[in-house]
């Protein structure tokens, strides 16, 4: 199967509201059995797949900000929140019989194990999937950034942003019938056309080391195959 893979190591970013399906708050067993599914697909032709969970469907710091809610503490909920969807998200994985870890970048000992970058890429390595909780681990930032982050430490090949539009548009495609999608973009046009693929310090940090983002449509079943094997897929930033 080797031969055709593109992507042999991948960073793989599906955010929190992902999860909620057609809730509008927690977690959809359905979808993640269905991600878990299409993980395993990948798992099931040598792809080595990390996963970085938002936390969207929870908590959001900014938010609970908003509403009243010191940022910092809001954040540290906000970590949590991932880590319960990267439990969620394991769970699932291993139901359908794939091995799969969880490490948080915030110590939670008898939950799950501290990251660690050497032993995540040991396990990605023997083909576990490797889920990233808890963000960066720091306030003030997001799994966007933390997705970018543990791509380039963990030297994937790649960073897939997993979204619910098939790719990055000149404006909202939701809001606008004439939206333009892009097959490919450079960091630089994505900074200075502020086009909201992710926030600027994740941009900042794959353009700095030189690491591809494909941003696609986790909702239409065999994308995310398709997009690791080489198929065209949304839009590509590099
Ligand atoms: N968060 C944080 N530091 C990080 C990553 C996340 O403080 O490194 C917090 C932040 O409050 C954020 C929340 O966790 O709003 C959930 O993450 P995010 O908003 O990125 O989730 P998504 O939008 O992908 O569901």
């Amino acid at each position: 199967h080797d031969r055709s893979v593109k992507y042999k190591r991948i960073l793989l970013k599906l955010s929190g509201e992902a999860l909620m399906g057609e809730h509008d708050f927690g977690i959809d067993p359905k979808v993640l059995d269905r991600m878990a599914q299409e993980v395993g697909q990948l798992i099931g032709i040598g792809v080595q797949v990390g996963l970085v969970i938002g936390g969207g469907n929870l908590f959001r710091g900014a938010a609970l900000h908003e509403a009243g809610m010191d940022r910092v503490t809001g954040d540290h909920m906000g970590m949590l929140a991932t880590v319960m969807n990267g439990l969620a998200m394991r769970d699932a994985l291993e139901r359908a019989g794939i091995r799969s870890r969880v490490m948080s970048a915030i110590p939670m000992s008898g939950v799950v194990e501290h990251y660690d970058r050497r032993t995540a890429i040991r396990y990605l390595t023997a083909s576990d999937v490797v889920i990233f909780s808890a963000g960066t681990g720091n306030p003030f930032f997001t799994t966007d950034s933390a997705a970018c982050l543990r791509g380039i430490e963990i030297d994937a090949d790649v960073v897939i942003k997993a979204t619910k539009v098939d790719g990055v548009y000149d404006k909202d495609p939701v809001k606008h019938a004439d939206a333009v999608k892009y097959d490919s973009l450079s960091y630089d046009a994505v900074l200075d056309q502020k086009l909201g693929v992710m926030d600027l310090t994740a941009i900042c940090l794959v353009r700095d080391h030189n690491m591809p983002v494909r941003v696609f449509d986790m909702t239409k079943p065999g994308a995310l195959l398709n997009l690791v094997t080489g198929g065209k897929e949304g839009t590509v930033i590099e």
